[in-house]
């Protein structure tokens, strides 16, 4: 029975579920921050939705879900209905529920942000998780196998949300990662307390259970090459992501203690997940990251994205006495969530706006004693509208520091193998996809310039978001299974 009420957004407010108390986190706590809705609490927070008749939040939310009609089903208690209705138009649902940056998305557009805005994310969390916990799988019942085959390269979100559109077409998808588990920067990068493993595994029984089949530890260009794919499957999705460096040039930046940030997060989550951690290498750092021990340590961060959010977030975990991050811009400028900053200061992480770093020093024998920063102001927008940071003369200082992390970003490369083929990227190595060839014909969406070649997420629209990746793979499934099935 429905528990909503009139007004019920203005009786009730707004309330995120339970979160690990800051001095379990502060001492070492790699388990998931939030914890989970109860019924009560999920039906009261879903029951805030005005149901105002233009749901904004589906409009920003970038795999369009039907966020009202769920929010009513949860009211309902018709939980696998719900679960099912978010499966309609997300293959990660109880992934993008804990790590989308719901502040800039759906629940940064709710009608009721100035009361509160419903708690989006966590409901959906709730409606999957609950599902799945009690045995509600996907219906595959009336998929009706064609005899298609697709090879999906990496198992990233984009490769994953391709593959459950595969299978779901009657298409089977056979997907192929260099790493041992599936799930991309889900597994290898995003650290527990955000994303618990967990989710990942059972996400992956979920998949094989609607057929798709996993080759892990599999690297294409290597292991298996493209041209044996090509000839294998009906056509192939590239969703390989976006892992070159954004190099800084930093004078110092290869000192010893020195770490960047991707090796530090993969080497630190294979450690806390008890895993080995001279497991395979991460590719395109030739060796394995031996980590320093943070203990004690001061630390700086260099970047404010959502690694940077990770990377401090960590270092409070690993024991630092002192977790520093600086950002060249100012806090409205941050490409990270606000939420996961607030997170990162509630932890004690101090922050340093419009410092720029220009160089990391050490005391003459290799060991690090800190960052040169320059204080910075906005100037004039770049082309893409971003105020640029102009560094102010006579403003440098020594930030001091034992270890620095470096997160600056990433880009995508394209691979020689593809290259090979003929698939074309843009100067910043981003996959081209979709759009119309030099003959003028349109190609399909998602389409590279081979035509049995599909790509799509951080490899074709440069480092993004787990939800932007998911709708890519998703939509690349379908525009797949058109070529494919007409
Ligand atoms: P990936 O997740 O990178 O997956 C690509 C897969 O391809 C990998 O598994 C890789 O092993 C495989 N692969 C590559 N080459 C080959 C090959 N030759 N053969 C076989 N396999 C191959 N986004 C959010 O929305 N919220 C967050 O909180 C968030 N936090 C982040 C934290 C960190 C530290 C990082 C780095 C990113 C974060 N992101 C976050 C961004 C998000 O993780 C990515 O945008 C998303 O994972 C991209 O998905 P993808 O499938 O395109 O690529
Ligand atoms: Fe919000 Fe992300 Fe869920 Fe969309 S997928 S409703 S943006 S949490």
């Amino acid at each position: 029975m429905s528990r909503k009420q009139a007004f019920q957004f203005l009786e009730l407010p707004r309330q995120m579920p339970h979160r690990i108390p800051v001095e379990l986190r502060t001492s070492g706590d790699w388990g998931e921050l939030y914890g989970k809705f109860g019924k009560d609490d999920a039906q009261y927070q879903a029951g805030r939705c005005l149901d105002c008749g233009n749901p904004y939040c589906s409009w920003k939310c970038p795999v369009h879900n039907a966020i009202p009609q769920w929010l009513q089903l949860v009211q309902e208690n018709r939980i696998e209905e719900a679960a099912a209705l978010c499966h309609s138009t997300n293959p990660l649902p109880e992934v993008c529920g804990r790590v989308c940056p719901q502040d800039r998305l759906c629940e940064g557009s709710c009608t009721l942000e100035e009361f509160g805005a419903v708690t989006i994310g966590a409901v959906e969390k709730y409606i999957v998780d609950t599902a799945l916990e009690k045995g509600w799988r996907p219906d595959m019942s009336h998929v009706q196998a064609t005899g298609r085959r697709v090879a999906v390269i990496g198992a990233g979100p984009a490769g994953i949300g391709c593959a459950d559109r595969l299978a779901r077409n009657g298409i089977h998808a056979v997907v192929f990662d260099r790493y041992e588990q599936i799930g991309g920067l889900l597994q290898f990068g995003i650290p527990s307390f955000k994303l618990d493993k967990s989710v990942i595994a059972r996400r992956r029984e979920v998949l094989e259970g609607m057929g798709v089949e996993f080759r892990l530890g599999v690297e294409v260009g290597k292991d298996v090459s493209v041209d044996e794919l090509l000839a294998e499957f009906d056509a192939v999705f590239v969703g390989t992501g976006a892992y070159r460096y954004t190099d800084g040039g930093l004078p110092g930046q290869d000192l010893d203690n020195v770490l960047p940030a991707l090796p530090f997060l993969v080497q630190n989550g294979r450690i806390v997940g008890g895993r080995n951690p001279l497991g395979r290498p991460i590719a395109g750092w030739e060796d394995q990251l031996s980590l320093p021990d943070l203990n004690g340590k001061r630390v700086v961060v260099l970047g404010g994205g959502d690694t940077g959010m990770d990377c401090v977030r960590s270092a409070i975990r690993l024991g630092a006495a002192k977790v520093t991050c600086a950002y060249r811009r100012d806090e409205a400028n941050m490409p990270g969530s606000a939420r996961e900053v607030a997170n990162a200061r509630e932890e004690g992480v101090r922050f340093l706006f419009n410092r720029q770093p220009l160089s990391i020093q050490d005391d003459g024998t290799g060991k690090v004693v800190g960052v040169q920063v320059v204080e910075t102001r906005l100037g004039a927008p770049d082309a893409r509208g971003r105020q640029q940071a102009e560094p102010i003369a006579g403003s440098e200082s020594l930030l001091e520091a034992d270890i620095v992390i470096i997160a600056f970003g990433f880009s995508p490369s394209l691979p020689a193998w593809l290259a090979a083929q003929g698939v074309e990227a843009g100067p910043n190595g981003r996959i081209v996809a979709g759009g119309t060839d030099i003959d003028g014909r349109e190609r399909l969406p998602y389409q590279t310039t081979h035509p049995k070649l599909f790509a799509g997420g951080d490899a074709v629209r440069g480092a993004d978001l787990v939800v932007t990746a998911v709708a890519e793979g998703r939509d690349a499934g379908d525009s797949i299974a058109r070529m494919l099935l007409v």
